[in-house]
């Protein structure tokens, strides 16, 4: 297998142009310098830059979330750790406990020079759920809903899904119970587990869940959310785009109501 070469600059990553479309580099670009940190991981190697590649015959940079839809998923995947140990590695120089300076100790882990304390990425883990709720109890009319919600931190006009950050201390199922209370003053219950997402922007991990819903009205927390509403399947608004966890949650859902 030949070495795959990640290279950043900042979380733009370099791509390779080639006829068949976009690339991992596999030979070391060397006329790519000057790198500052050169991190291995399963085999590939990861650089960072401090300026873009622009007009260049064979490279261009492309938005890591954007690398996506250029890139396999397996090579996704891999630029996605590769970008996640380097923001660990910028943000892990100096030791939490005494100061040091810090050094790679294995691929993945550093050491304090002077106190010997090591350090492994940490991942800030999320959960996001689908709510669904039967619009009426009879079986032939019966329609279902889904609770979607517009972040205040959201860069457009879509709607995605509840989520949030894991407390210290707390259980997956406690947060999601606790974020949907927290967001939306709605109550769930069977919940289930349906797929989880490493998400590195810059260091996250997504745990995705479905529930129904179990009571209570939507009062939205107006410091995280900006609208929320239930919605079916007819009148879906903008959602999240392929890329992420919310969308194959609702895509899944949608896949379920066309077999019925
Ligand atoms: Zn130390």
């Amino acid at each position: 297998m030949p070495t795959k070469h990640f290279v950043f600059c900042q979380s733009d990553l370099v791509l390779e142009r080639s006829a068949e479309g976009y690339t991992i580099p596999i030979t070391n670009p060397v006329d790519l310098k000057p790198w500052t940190t050169v991190i291995n991981a399963n085999g590939a190697k990861t650089y960072r830059i401090d300026t873009p590649i622009t007009d260049h015959s064979r490279y261009e940079m492309c938005p890591l979330r954007q690398s996506y839809y250029q890139l396999s998923e397996e090579d996704y995947l891999l630029a996605g750790k590769c970008h996640e140990l380097l923001y660990w590695d910028q943000n892990t120089k100096f030791c939490g406990c005494c100061g040091g300076h810090m050094h790679f100790d294995t691929d993945i882990s550093k050491k304090c020079e002077h106190c010997g304390k090591e350090v492994w990425p940490q991942l800030a883990t999320a959960v996001i759920v689908l709510v669904r709720r039967h619009v009426s109890e009879n079986p032939v009319t019966m329609k279902e809903e889904i609770l979607l919600v517009h972040a205040n931190n959201f860069r457009d006009d879509h709607y995605g899904l509840v989520a949030g950050f894991v407390e210290t201390g707390e259980t997956l199922e406690e947060a999601v119970h606790r974020e949907v209370l927290e967001e939306t003053g709605i109550h769930i219950k069977n919940l289930r587990y349906f797929a989880s997402q490493p998400w590195p922007y810059p260091c996250g991990l997504m745990v995705g869940f479905t529930a129904d819903y179990d009571g209570g009205r939507i009062h939205l927390q107006r410091s995280e959310l900006s609208k929320g509403s239930w919605f079916d399947c007819e009148h879906l608004p903008h959602i999240p785009e392929k890329l992420s966890i919310a969308r194959w949650l609702i895509d899944a859902w949608l896949e379920d109501k066309n077999k019925d």
